[in-house]
């Protein structure tokens, strides 16, 4: 057996009905039994973050919140129906009484958030954080009532982190000795850590999360903290796959992926991996591996520092929704100093993120991306920007598409290789598709491009077909 514990990792889909945690309690045995010793993280259940989040915005914007209750019975309900199923009758209220706390909890920061009519980053992340905060005590509870000996453990107590509230960047050299001091006397006498997954908190002990999807990111962490055999992510598919198989049927496993490969996909949409994850990893060499809780045995994704690129491979095509574009054009453009600076400052102020650029190299012309709902406010914004250049006729409009998607085709394969474009975009126009704009990813080993909403899944077919593993 390996001295080394192996991180285990479970989204939310993966711990979010009795049947899915049953699964992943079988996956946690077997791999004790097999491995050694193992540290779990978990994520919430599956939608309660979201939950706890559209709560906490509707209790900012409406007081009354009809929604409130309704909300409470669902987290309560998701959690109570794992509870009957996995836990014999003695245990359950002793594993409730701590989903119970953290609900009222809930209600008591949705009371002041509807009194102050506003939510703070620092709330933001306090009822955020309350999703793995009913999880981890949860599967603790199922693992230990199926004799295997476990104890939850708070994140807050072992991942130091700044206090960017909702994205914060955690210190992994702080947070090591206190990684080590709570978990190595657990491991040392045979019990199983479950370690809430998103969470970290400030050196003064403000609770923060580490962004969207930030489990993964908390699995890492505790990689390197403890010179982990291996990570494991565990999800609902069979690893990093050539394309969401909710939209590719015949999606294929991509058995290596290089980091690069992987921050590209989840920049481009494919959030199967949070990637800032597999920095602190990869760069360790710990082996960190994608695989399906509900098929453990299938294929799975090794992550690696540098993948062995064949020329000329397309790897995995991804797809972002909901965006809509926006383009300043004039003829007078070429002369008006600063355009394309004085346009994203603009769209910088209002705080939106653009996804994807590209100038029409006449310079007639900026066209960028951005969330659809975030467009109008903007062009609002730009036409105050330019309205001398608009009085001048310098610039003669501020166009906004209807809804598009970017499609992002991955492959460090494609770097310098010529032709890999021109097989893109046969496929995509012999598929009948029409490309709005074409941008390549800044790493070179992604080349994007934007089509109608209605026209994104067919795209997204036709250039699947040209990938390879
Ligand atoms: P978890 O809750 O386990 O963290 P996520 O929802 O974050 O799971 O990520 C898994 C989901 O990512 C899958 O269910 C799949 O639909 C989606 N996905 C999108 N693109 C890809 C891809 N290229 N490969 C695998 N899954 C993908
Ligand atoms: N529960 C958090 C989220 O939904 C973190 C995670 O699942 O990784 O974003
Ligand atoms: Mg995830």
């Amino acid at each position: 057996m390996s001295p080394q514990p192996l991180i285990l990792k479970f989204g939310g889909t993966s711990v979010g009905t009795p049947e899915a945690m049953r699964q992943a309690a079988r996956v946690i045995a077997r791999t004790r039994r097999e491995h050694g010793p193992v540290v779990v993280v978990t994520s919430a259940l599956s939608g309660i973050t979201d939950l706890l989040l559209s709560s906490t915005r509707a209790a900012a914007q409406n007081a009354a919140f009809p929604g409130r209750e309704q909300a409470v019975e669902r987290i309560l309900g998701a959690h109570q129906a794992i509870a009957a199923a996995l836990l014999p009758p003695e245990r359950r209220p002793a594993a409730l009484e701590t989903v119970r706390r953290r609900v009222e909890t809930f209600r008591r920061l949705l009371d002041a958030i509807a009194v102050l009519g506003e939510v703070t980053p620092r709330a933001w992340d306090a009822v955020a954080s309350l999703g793995e905060r009913m999880s981890a005590p949860l599967l603790a509870a199922v693992l230990a009532a199926q004799g295997i000996p476990a104890q939850p453990s708070d994140a807050a107590n072992l991942i130091v982190t700044d206090r960017a509230f909702q994205n914060a960047q955690p210190d992994l050299e702080a947070s090591t000795p206190r990684i080590r001091a709570r978990l190595h006397p657990l491991l040392e006498t045979g019990i199983t850590p479950v370690v809430t997954g998103f969470i970290g908190a400030t050196p003064d002990g403000l609770t923060t999360t580490l962004g969207r999807g930030g489990s993964d990111y908390t699995a890492a962490l505790l990689g390197a903290a403890l010179d982990a055999a291996e990570v494991h992510i565990y999800t609902d598919v069979d690893g990093v796959m050539s394309a969401d198989p909710r939209i590719v049927p015949d999606a294929r496993t991509l058995p290596r992926l290089s980091y690069r490969e992987v921050a590209e996909l989840a920049y481009f949409g494919a959030k199967v991996l949070h990637p800032k994850t597999i920095r602190p990893v990869v760069e360790r060499g710990i082996p960190l591996r994608v695989r399906n809780t509900f098929n453990p045995d299938g294929p799975d994704t090794l992550i690696v520092a540098r993948a062995e690129a064949v020329s000329g491979t397309v790897k995995a095509v991804t797809l972002i929704r909901d965006l809509r574009l926006l383009t300043v054009e004039g003829r007078g453009m070429l002369g008006v100093p600063g355009v394309a600076a004085r346009t994203f400052a603009a769209v910088a102020a209002t705080d939106t993120s653009v996804v994807l650029i590209t100038q029409a190299s006449s310079e007639q012309s900026i066209t960028f991306a951005v969330p659809a709902e975030a467009a109008e406010p903007i062009a609002a914004a730009l036409e105050r920007t330019f309205a001398a250049e608009i009085a001048r006729r310098d610039i003669d409009r501020i166009a906004i598409t209807p809804q598009v998607a970017i499609v992002t085709v991955v492959g460090a394969g494609m770097q310098h290789t010529r032709g890999v474009a021109g097989r893109i975009f046969t496929a995509v126009g012999e598929a009948g598709v029409n490309v709005l704009a074409i941008a390549q990813g800044s790493s070179e080993v992604a080349i994007s491009f934007v089509v109608e909403a209605e026209e994104a899944e067919a795209a997204m077919r036709a250039v699947h077909g040209l990938t390879r593993a």
